[in-house]
């Protein structure tokens, strides 16, 4: 989902073995490829966070709630609505109880939770899955470079939802939005080719990739768009990783602002007082043994 930084704690629980390995993740790389100095304060500085976004709190509930209802699917033990009804509501009420929820302007608890449960009603209400393969089954797989060398450290990618339609493997990544993506968006997010890779991997098949946007529109939508990854992307992948290593070990980390970027960033005032990290100004950050923190 678009908000895919904030894990349920029981699914926390389940990633633990394989996530207490070093490795990369799509939102490490993400995270530093969209802002290198929010990458420098949450994962090495490890920065306390004085709040979590709403945006962030509505995609991970809804999320696990999906999770739930299509592991119900898989176990041939469907829910019904009031039920993935009550396990969002209570994710929701344990995120809160856990960090304080920043609303934007207009908005607050009620309606927080009122837009999750109107975007689970309509994808619920839709045709399920008739074949679950798998849900957020951690995948740890190795990235190799245009030379054919494996980074030292492996991708770890979970899927959201990975199912079996007409006898083609399809890995389906939630998100919830504001808007409706482009082709474009989908058809160049390292997101898939990360998805892409580690499914080919694991399952020896290409998936196609499929995002399936909910839409936070005052009557909810559903966006399906889908895609493909073909080897030279997922080399480019393993390029574009090992790039991001080269400069996180180089100390490279400086603010991208951007009102997307900076809006709900929990880190928006050590973002205002830092001072550089030349050695001229006497700030230059120190990094600890670099270890790689987990998704
Ligand atoms: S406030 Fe903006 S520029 Fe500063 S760390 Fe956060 S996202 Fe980066």
């Amino acid at each position: 989902m678009q908000s895919h930084s904030s894990c349920h704690p029981s699914a926390q629980t389940r990633r633990r073995p394989v996530a207490d390995r070093p490795h990369w993740s799509y939102s490490q790389i993400s995270q530093y490829l969209r802002c290198p100095l929010s990458y420098y304060f949450d994962r090495i500085a490890k920065l306390p966070k004085p709040f979590v976004s709403s945006g962030l709190i509505l995609g991970a509930t809804v999320h696990h709630a999906l999770a739930e209802f299509h592991r119900g699917i898989q176990a041939r033990k469907a829910m019904k609505l009031p039920q993935v009804k009550s396990i969002l509501a209570l994710t929701f009420a344990e995120m809160e109880d856990r960090e304080p929820i920043q609303y934007r302007n207009g908005e607050n608890r009620t309606t927080v939770l009122d837009q999750a449960v109107a975007l689970l009603e309509l994808y619920c209400g839709e045709a399920v899955p008739e074949e679950v393969v798998a849900v957020e089954e951690p995948l740890l797989v190795p990235l190799f470079n245009r030379d054919g060398e494996a980074l030292r450290k492996p991708l770890l990618a979970i899927p959201d939802l990975l199912t079996r339609e007409k006898g083609e493997l399809t890995v389906s990544e939630f998100k919830t939005s504001g808007r409706r993506f482009s082709e474009s968006e989908t058809d160049s997010a390292l997101q898939a080719s990360c998805y892409a890779l580690a499914v080919q991997e694991r399952y020896d098949e290409q998936p196609r990739v499929r995002y399936t946007v909910l839409v936070k529109t005052k009557t909810p939508q559903i966006q399906r768009l889908e895609t493909i990854r073909c080897n030279a992307d997922l080399i480019r992948l393993a390029e574009i990783v090992q790039a991001v290593e080269r400069a996180i070990e180089a100390k490279a980390f400086y603010p991208i602002e951007s009102a997307m970027n900076c809006s709900t960033c929990p880190f928006f005032k050590p973002c205002k007082e830092w001072q550089g990290s030349s050695e001229r100004s006497g700030s230059i950050i120190e990094l600890p043994e670099l270890e790689v923190a987990v998704c």
